[in-house]
C-alpha cells in the first residue's frame, strides 16, 4: 500500500464476504445480491475481499465475515447439502458466534431440518436452522412485499419469490417478515424467511438487496461488529433505490402503497 502522506498506515475497515457455489446457486438474479454487497460496502468507503468458493475447496469460516449463498433447483441443493454437510460444525460456531449469512431460495431451505421434493424425495438438511420444507404441487410465484421487523418502526423489503418448498418456521428461529403482497414460506401463514442470530434465509428473489439497500446496510454493519471493527457509515443518495423499491410496492397492488405512504 503507498504510504500516506504522515507515514502512518491508514487503517481501513475490511470486510471478507464469501460466496458459495456462484455457479451452481443463482437463480432469479441472485448473483445480484454480491454486486450489492460489494458496491455498497466500497460506497460507504470499506475494502472488500471477495471470495468465491467452488464445489470441493476447503471453506475457512474463521475468516469470513459475510456468507451469501444463492438460490437453486433440486440437484444443485442437493449438491450443496453434501458439501455443506463436510462442514457443519465449523458452520455452526460461525453462526453462534455471530457469523452473517443470507441464503436465498434452496440454500434458504438448507439451513433447515429436512426438504422434501415433489417426488417425495427427502434431502436431509443442515440442521442450522429450527425449520422444515416440504413441495407443494402449484409454485409460489410473483411480486412480494414483507413488513420487516429487524427495524424499529419495521421496514418494507420488496422481491420476487418461485419456489415449490413451503417451509415452516420452529420455535428457535424468527421470521425475516410478514408478507404484506404475495405467498412467504408457505402461502398460509403470512410469515417470509427465517432469522437466526446473524443468519438470515429468504425465499425473496429479484435479486433481494439492490431492492433493499437498508437490508445490506444492515448485514455489512452486522459483519462488521462480528468482527469488532467501529465503522461510521456514510449517508449514501440512495433516491435511485428508493424509487425502485416504491415502485415495486406499487405493483404489488395500490392498496399496499397506502400501508406504505401511512408509514413514510
Ligand atoms: N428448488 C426449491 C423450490 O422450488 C428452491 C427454489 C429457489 O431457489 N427459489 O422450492
Amino acid at each position: 500500500m503507498r504510504d500516506s502522506p504522515t507515514g502512518r498506515e491508514l487503517k481501513i475497515a475490511r470486510i471478507n464476504i464469501y460466496h458459495l457455489y456462484p455457479e451452481h446457486l443463482n437463480l432469479n438474479g441472485d448473483r445480484g445480491n454480491i454486486l450489492a454487497l460489494c458496491e455498497r460496502a466500497r460506497w460507504h468507503g470499506l475494502a472488500v475481499n471477495l471470495v468465491p468458493v467452488q464445489p470441493g475447496e476447503t471453506i475457512d469460516f474463521g475468516a469470513c465475515d459475510l456468507l451469501f449463498m444463492g438460490g437453486g433447483g433440486d440437484a444443485e441443493q442437493n449438491m450443496a447439502a453434501a458439501e455443506l454437510k463436510k462442514r457443519r460444525r465449523d458452520m455452526q460456531q460461525a453462526i453462534e458466534a455471530g457469523m452473517v449469512i443470507l441464503a436465498t431460495g434452496g440454500s434458504y431451505q438448507l439451513f433447515g431440518h429436512y426438504y422434501t421434493t415433489l417426488r417425495g424425495e427427502r434431502m436431509p438438511g443442515l440442521e442450522l436452522m429450527d425449520l422444515y420444507t416440504e413441495a407443494g404441487g402449484k409454485r409460489l410465484t410473483g411480486n412480494i412485499v414483507v413488513s420487516c421487523g429487524l427495524w424499529d418502526p419495521p421496514r418494507t423489503l420488496v422481491g420476487f419469490e418461485n419456489h415449490a418448498g413451503r417451509t415452516c418456521l420452529g420455535k428457535g428461529v424468527q421470521p425475516l417478515g410478514r408478507v404484506l403482497h404475495g405467498h412467504g414460506n408457505n402461502g398460509s401463514d403470512k410469515t417470509e424467511g427465517a432469522v437466526y442470530r446473524h443468519a438470515i434465509g429468504s425465499y425473496m428473489h429479484g435479486p433481494l438487496l439492490p431492492k433493499n439497500p437498508w437490508l445490506t446496510d444492515y448485514l455489512l454493519a452486522k459483519a462488521l461488529a462480528y468482527r469488532g471493527q467501529t465503522f461510521t457509515f456514510k449517508e449514501l443518495d440512495q433516491s435511485f433505490e428508493e424509487q425502485a423499491h416504491q415502485t415495486a410496492v406499487r405493483l404489488a397492488g395500490s392498496r399496499l402503497h397506502r400501508w406504505h405512504a401511512r408509514r413514510a
